[in-house]
């Protein structure tokens, strides 16, 4: 793990990249969050990040998340976000876990959401597979629109999420960013729904993300270092 002192220098580092990013979009900075992407990191990472002023973190499997979280429950306000793949039959422990779930891209999982939520439905973005590899979960752009219609009543879809393919360079992501945006415009004028969250750029990416709308940014590496093998 990288020292607490090193975390914090690399998140100024990567706050004043999204800063800079966010204005040439011609938003303040305000307008994108930090996510702290942290699978596979130790807690002790997590808290030198929050420490350093991070608030809101990632994780990608459910297990792992509550166990870390046992470690940080001293930690107020922070805010843990699922966006990893989420099994149907780890609704029940998902379900009042996380502020935002980011990998919706089933009606089971919603239906299976919304049965272990009391109050208020459960807030999610759908995830969206843009560039149609078989290894990746996430819904083909073409069916956004109809899991959309089949779960707005059982969840609260706040937006849309992304995973563009592997890419040489940030640049050559730019349009599935933009595509991503598009059809969140799109879906959004179709459903009436504002659908105001784009979560779309990771360590390699995120300054182009930010420059084609990103709402949400996801920053492991460039954070908290090279993930622990
Ligand atoms: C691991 C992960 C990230 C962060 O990736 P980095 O390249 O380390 O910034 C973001 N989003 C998801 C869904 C991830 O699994």
């Amino acid at each position: 793990m990288l020292s607490p002192e090193e975390i914090a220098a690399r998140l100024a580092g990567v706050r004043q990249r999204i800063s800079r990013a966010a204005l040439r979009s011609q938003r303040p900075p305000e307008a994108v969050n930090l996510l702290v992407a942290s699978k596979g990191q130790p807690a002790e990472a997590i808290r030198a990040a929050y420490e350093a002023g991070a608030r809101c973190f990632g994780e990608n499997y459910v297990q792992e998340a509550l166990a870390k979280r046992a470690n940080l429950a001293d930690l107020t306000n922070i805010r843990w976000h699922m966006i990893g793949h989420l099994q149907t039959n780890k609704a029940k422990l998902a379900a009042n876990s996380f502020e935002l779930i980011q990998s919706l891209d089933c009606e089971a999982l919603a239906r299976a959401l919304s049965r272990h939520r009391k109050d208020t439905p459960c807030a999610v973005l759908v995830e969206v597979n843009l560039g149609g590899e078989a290894t990746k979960s996430g819904v083909p752009p073409g069916q956004v629109e109809h899991l959309i219609d089949a779960v707005r009543n059982l969840v609260d879809v706040r937006g849309l999420m992304t995973i563009p393919p592997p890419a040489a360079n940030g640049e050559q992501s730019r349009g599935f960013f933009a595509e991503l945006r598009e059809l969140r415009d799109r879906l959004s004028s179709a459903s009436g729904l504002s659908l105001t969250e784009l979560s779309m750029g990771m360590t390699d990416d995120f300054e182009v993300a930010i420059e084609e709308g990103a709402t949400i940014v996801r920053i492991g590496r460039a954070i908290l270092g090279e993930r622990p093998s």
